[in-house]
């Protein structure tokens, strides 16, 4: 009996896999015509200034409604399109498509906003990637200033020194950096300092936890203020209550991005908020 049901274990694991594999291989054929297919579209996030409580920015988010999938999770096609090499492509066109808009808000009146565009460290290892860059802020005439890169902290401190190089002719361009994420990798603030960033985004999971826990409430205010003494710029990611954008507050925070000011929204519902 015990030797049955071991069996039908391994079966019922085995077909799983398989399903899994299926779905992985339909999902890499489908996320490789999702742009030709115009399957792909940005949402944005507004990111609110505190003191003022005003729009100062968005971060894009790319959604992908598949014909086949129906809506698939970023978190489960970006890093298949990292594995696949795909994110080259795809993140070539998010770079595009938010700095084409971005300079159509300027042309239109809108206030001035700066962008923030996430870059997986695949994209930011390609020989390609500074070229294109370059090319991109050349055609689509944005001025870098209002175009940020959003950089996850554990692919900076993987390959110091080669990163370090890249990011700092990001920085020579003119474009700003932001290092997302942040408190989730490695965490050694004494490299921080090293950086050619311009901005800390405090990750969600430390935002959770400031209204009840008191050390993950400690460590948020050592951070902003450490990063206020290094002359950065500190996001609040992920805000959903007004008792944590209070505490925020309190302590000075910069920025915040989060649900309770706003979802990531189509850029028509962007521009009625601006
Ligand atoms: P991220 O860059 O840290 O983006 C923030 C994520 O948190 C987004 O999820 C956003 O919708 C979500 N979020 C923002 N505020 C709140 C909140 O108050 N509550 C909750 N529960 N969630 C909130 P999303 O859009 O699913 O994206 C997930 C991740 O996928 C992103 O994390 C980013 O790492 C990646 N990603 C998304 N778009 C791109 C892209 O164009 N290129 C690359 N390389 N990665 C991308
Ligand atoms: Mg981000
Ligand atoms: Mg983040
Ligand atoms: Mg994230």
């Amino acid at each position: 009996k015990a030797k049955d049901s071991g069996k039908n274990r391994y079966l019922f694991y085995d077909s799983n896999m398989h399903s899994e594999l299926m779905r992985k291989s339909e999902l890499e054929k489908r996320l490789r015509k999702a742009i030709d297919n115009g399957e792909l579209k940005l949402v944005f996030q507004p990111q609110v200034e505190l003191n003022e409580e005003k729009i100062v920015a968005s971060e894009v988010l790319l959604r992908w409604i598949s014909d086949e999938f129906g809506f698939v999770s970023p978190e489960e096609f970006i890093p298949l399109a990292e594995e696949t090499g795909l994110i080259i492509p795809i993140g070539k066109w998010v770079l595009e498509q938010a700095c084409l808009i971005n300079k159509q808000w300027m042309d239109e009146g809108y206030a001035p906003k700066i962008v923030g565009v996430n870059v997986s460290v695949i994209q930011l290892k390609d020989e390609n990637f500074l070229e294109n860059l370059r090319e991109i802020l050349h055609e689509t005439n944005l001025q870098p200033e209002y175009l940020e890169l959003e950089i996850t902290e554990s692919v900076v401190m993987e390959e110091l020194d080669e990163t370090l190089k890249i990011l700092n002719e990001i920085r020579f361009m003119g474009v700003n950096i932001s290092l997302d994420d942040f408190g989730t990798g490695y965490s050694s603030l004494s490299y921080l300092k090293e950086l050619p960033i311009n901005k800390l985004k405090i990750d969600k999971s430390f935002i959770d936890k400031i209204q009840h826990d008191e050390s993950s409430k400690e460590i948020v205010d050592g951070i902003i203020q450490l990063a206020h003494k290094i002359e950065l710029t500190v996001l609040a990611e992920g805000v959903e209550t007004k008792e944590q954008l209070d505490i925020l507050k309190n302590m000075n925070c910069d920025k915040i991005q989060g649900y309770y000011f706003s979802k990531p929204i189509s850029k028509e519902e962007f521009e009625k908020m601006c």
